[in-house]
């Protein structure tokens, strides 16, 4: 399957409405990041992760819908939502600020995840204060991964391949 990039669906300029709503529902899936700020620690009930503690700083949470990319990422940047994955519980404290993502129909949660954990252990402070965020059905440490400033979630965001790209879009 060739891998179609790009942000949004109505970027594609064609005037073949088949041809749109097959690339269209190609778009429709890949992986994504979204990324929120907690100015100072904060104790939030994250489902049945039970009370966690996060210190101060930015988080990026990786995650794919490989049925619905940008309903998902809409979703996680909306307020009006049902708290159902870890994500929700986070966001319904503090809102997710803006997303960057990859439509390429693949799956590249737990491969981001952990690249950008990497990085993040070299920086200061904990780079994964959730364990087990985002992260029941895989087995990754944590689909959650914290850094101390914008211009590190930048840094980790930019480094990881495939590339994401951040959303323009502001939903
Ligand atoms: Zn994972």
């Amino acid at each position: 399957m060739s891998a179609v990039r790009g942000w949004l669906m109505t970027d594609i300029p064609t005037k073949n409405p088949k041809i749109k709503s097959s690339q269209a529902k190609r778009r429709q899936t890949g992986s994504y990041a979204v990324v929120l700020r907690i100015p100072s620690r904060r104790k939030i009930m994250i489902g049945k992760l039970g009370l966690v503690d996060f210190p101060r700083g930015h988080y990026i949470y990786f995650g794919s819908a490989l049925g619905g990319l940008h309903a998902r990422v809409a979703r996680h940047l909306s307020q009006e939502k049902k708290l159902h994955w870890h994500a929700d519980y986070l966001s319904a404290e503090i809102p997710w600020e803006y997303a960057w993502q990859l439509a390429d129909g693949q799956r590249w949660e737990c491969e981001w995840a952990q690249s950008a954990a990497a990085v993040a252990e070299d920086f200061d402070g904990v780079s994964q204060p959730a364990p087990g965020f985002g992260s029941s059905d895989c087995g990754c440490p944590s689909h959650l991964v914290r850094v101390n400033n914008a211009k590190q979630v930048r840094e980790i965001l930019s480094s990881l391949r495939p590339a994401p790209r951040r959303l323009r879009l502001r939903f």
